[in-house]
C-alpha cells in the first residue's frame, strides 16, 4: 500500500464529482471502513495520551466524542457520498444493471477489475440481468 493511497484512508477524500468516470475508484466501502478504523485507532491513542498527560483520568470518556466527530460522522457523510454516487452510476452503466457488478468497490465480480462509465472489462459480452430487474 503506498503512501497516497494510505493518505485517502486517511482523509476521508470526498472523491469528486467526476469520481464515477475514474477507473480506480477513490472511495469504496472498504476504504470508508479502513479509514474509519485507522482514524479511531489514532484518536484513542491521541486522547488517552492527553488525559495521561493531564492527569484527568475520569474523562477517558472525552475519546468517544473525538472519535464520533473525527471519525464516525466523517464516515457516515463519505458513505452517504459514495451511496449516491453509485446510484448514479448504476442508472447510467452497462455494468450497474448486471447481476456481477458489486457495488461495495464499484467491481466486476468475474473479471476482478473496477469497472467505469468508460471502461467494461467484458465489453458487454458477459452482462446478464440482476436478479431485481428480472423480478420487475
Ligand atoms: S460481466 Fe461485464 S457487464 Fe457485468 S459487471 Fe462484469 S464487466 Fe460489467
Amino acid at each position: 500500500m503506498d503512501f497516497k493511497k494510505i493518505l485517502d484512508l486517511l482523509m476521508f477524500r470526498e472523491g469528486t464529482n467526476d469520481e464515477n468516470d475514474l477507473k480506480e475508484p477513490v472511495i469504496t466501502t472498504g476504504s470508508i471502513v479502513w479509514g474509519l478504523l485507522i482514524r479511531s485507532a489514532i484518536l484513542i491513542v491521541l486522547s488517552f495520551l492527553l488525559i495521561d498527560f493531564i492527569d484527568r483520568r475520569e474523562y477517558w470518556w472525552f475519546s468517544l466524542f473525538l472519535i464520533w466527530f473525527f471519525a464516525a460522522y466523517p464516515a457516515y457523510r463519505q458513505y452517504t457520498f459514495y451511496n449516491q454516487k453509485i446510484e448514479e452510476f448504476k442508472e447510467s452503466t452497462l455494468c450497474g444493471s448486471c447481476k456481477h457488478f458489486d457495488q461495495t468497490g464499484r467491481l466486476c465480480r468475474i473479471y476482478d477489475e473496477h469497472v467505469s462509465k468508460d471502461y467494461i472489462p467484458c465489453e458487454g459480452d458477459s452482462w446478464e440481468p440482476n436478479s431485481y430487474e428480472i423480478g420487475q
